[in-house]
């Protein structure tokens, strides 16, 4: 062949390598690629961040909008986007999932699994998705009236569709998806409702279920699924499995490829009432726990039980990070967690051992420390509202919610978004069970979805529980120390990503987005974009990096979604994209 021609086949050839639609498999998913975000937590280590540097703390200056594109959906936007081959794939609420060019933002194509906006699904805390999954060309999503459905990555059309709860229980999905192994891991929420709580792993092709993890124990007249229930039954009292027991992994999940293990954040006790729920005490395993799993079998190798015998709704389910450690001079294998009650656990994630808990947030009250030894808390005695009632810190919001917090490697902290809250929480004199409605058999002192719903609401109508106040912390694990800590006017602002460029970005939920300095939260860079932020990512196309994060309420029906009440109005909701040198505007 002649020189040029050879040249010619050569350039061709290299041509087609780069046209070659990068494949999110295994391989991708254990070695996340640093120019896109294929999953979740960008990583299985579930680290929200990001090695791009192009955009950095010297430059971050010049950032400015490259695209915004409109939802068009009603509700809150709490989506993590992910971007693949050139595509943003994200959700809205009422679990609708689109495609857009992560270019141009130009729409690809849009799934609307048509949840019955009216008389739907029974809902915690508004008709929200956090995200979807991608494998081998299909994208996942959960959905609020509780199906797993593969999409055809390309057009948005499904491929095929399970129901994984029972539609006469109260579960809803709002959490991503994520892949092990070639199986769809899935959970729900529901907790409020009192249902039982579970994951289920699905064959990614097919759909067929390959396993359940029930996460409370169920009527022990009947056999237990599995032996790990057999032993969890002996830590409730009454007759627990009436009321569902609650436990809803509805959100945190993170996995170890090397260690094989997959971890599971668990929910809060339904009712949230311990005197109704198991009326003689007990820890009631596995509710607010981490549970490590081994994802062929879903079988249980550890556990560690944060809040033994939950009555304050504090789930273990807020999301987790695995990072490798030195503390005390040895290497350490850790998954680090921020759950709802405010402190900080380090433990070893092979083993399951506690290494260090210390408070993240200012205000926690219903335990004064937490025992290494033992693993357990000293409960603070006024923190059991018993027959009368106690505030208590932090509130059934948390100290952390659903918000991802990020872990930079480079700086060694981990940024965790919060905020300082109590609660006067109340047995409810009139609790009386009953299907399909609100069991928590308590009553708060302020209303937790009022305090939630847009607009922020001066919650502070009693007076002994304030409203929320929002933070950003950079906690170091190693010393269990803070580093740098951003006041927030209000609580419930978005997710975190953590950059080689030495940043961090977080949205606020007034509606601005901040770049921050990594190592010392110096305040570099802010933009408008709506009130209600979720959580940023950080990708790369032909050589330019770009930041984009989901923010918005859009016109809101009503906070639960059930259609009763007023609409109130708010900024559409939108993707927006930032490069350095943007010149975009959002068109009114
Ligand atoms: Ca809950």
């Amino acid at each position: 062949m002649p020189r040029n021609l050879l040249l010619l086949a050569a350039l061709v050839a290299c041509f087609a390598l780069a046209q070659q639609p990068k494949r999110v498999d295994d391989s991708a998913l254990r070695k996340a690629a640093p120019d896109e975000w294929v999953t979740y937590g960008h990583d299985y280590a579930e680290t929200h961040f990001s090695p791009l540097k192009q955009i950095n703390a010297d430059n971050v200056g010049r950032l400015g909008l490259a695209w915004s594109w409109e939802t068009n959906t009603e509700g809150g936007i709490e989506s993590t986007p992910l971007i693949s081959n050139g595509v943003l794939y994200a959700t809205g609420p009422w679990s609708v999932v689109f495609a857009v060019d992560a270019r141009t933002g130009k729409e690809k194509w849009r799934y609307d699994p048509d949840i019955a906006r009216v008389n739907g699904p029974r809902l915690c805390c508004g008709p929200v998705n956090r995200g979807v999954a991608l494998y081998q060309g299909k994208v996942y999503v959960g959905t609020l009236d509780g199906r797993l459905i593969a999409l055809d990555g390309e057009t948005g059309k499904p491929v095929w569709s399970v129901q994984t709860t029972d539609p006469k229980e109260d579960h809803s999905i709002t959490g991503a998806p994520r892949i092990v192994k070639g199986k769809v891991l899935i959970g729900n929420g529901g907790a409020e409702f009192a249902a039982r709580g579970f994951l289920t792993a699905y064959d990614a092709n097919t759909g067929k279920q390959a396993w359940r993890f029930y996460i409370v124990p169920g009527d022990p007249s009947k056999p237990f699924e599995n032996p790990e229930l057999e032993k969890a039954a002996k830590t409730w009292t009454g007759e627990w499995w009436k009321y569902g027991g609650g436990g809803t992994p509805w959100d945190g999940l993170a996995y170890d490829p090397q260690a094989d293990l997959l971890y599971v954040g668990t929910g809060n006790g339904g009712p949230w009432n311990i005197s109704i729920r198991s009326p003689q005490g007990g820890d009631n395993l596995y509710l607010s726990s981490i549970v490590a799993l081994k994802p062929e079998t879903g079988r249980m190798a550890w556990y560690y039980q944060e809040v033994p015998g939950d009555e304050w709704d504090y789930t273990a389910s807020q999301p987790m990070i695995l990072a490798d450690l030195t503390i005390n001079g040895k290497q350490r294998k850790v998954l680090l967690h921020a759950p709802k009650n405010g402190f900080f656990y380090v433990m070893d994630r092979i083993t399951g051992e506690l290494i260090s808990a210390e408070p993240y947030a200012k205000n926690v009250t219903w335990a004064k420390s937490i025992d290494l030894k033992t693993g357990r808390p000293n409960f603070s005695p006024e923190a059991r509202y018993g027959t009368t009632g106690s505030i208590v810190a932090p509130g059934a919001g948390g100290a952390h919610n659903w918000h991802p917090m990020a872990f930079s490697p480079l700086t060694g902290l981990v940024y965790i978004p919060g905020q300082e809250s109590s609660m006067n929480y109340t047995p409810d004199p009139n609790f009386k069970f009953e299907k399909g409605r609100r069991t928590m058999g308590a009553n708060i002192g302020i209303d937790l979805m009022k305090s939630l719903a847009p607009p922020p609401k001066p919650a502070g109508s009693t007076a002994n529980a304030p409203p929320p106040a929002g933070f950003l912390v950079a906690w170091d694990p190693v010393t269990q120390k803070e580093r740098w800590r951003i006041p927030y006017s209000g609580g419930f602002n978005g997710g975190v990503v953590a950059t080689a460029g030495n940043l961090v970005f977080e949205g606020s939920s007034a509606g601005d987005f901040y770049a921050y300095n990594a190592e010392t939260g110096a305040k570099l860079w802010e933009a408008k974009i709506a009130p209600g932020a979720a959580t940023p990512v950080t990708y790369e196309l032909d050589g330019k990096q770009y930041v984009s994060i989901l923010a918005g309420r859009g016109v809101v029906v009503n906070f639960l979604g059930d259609n009763s009440g007023p609409k109130i109005k708010a900024p559409p909701s939108r993707v927006f994209t930032f490069v350095l040198d943007g010149k975009a505007t959002v068109e009114p």
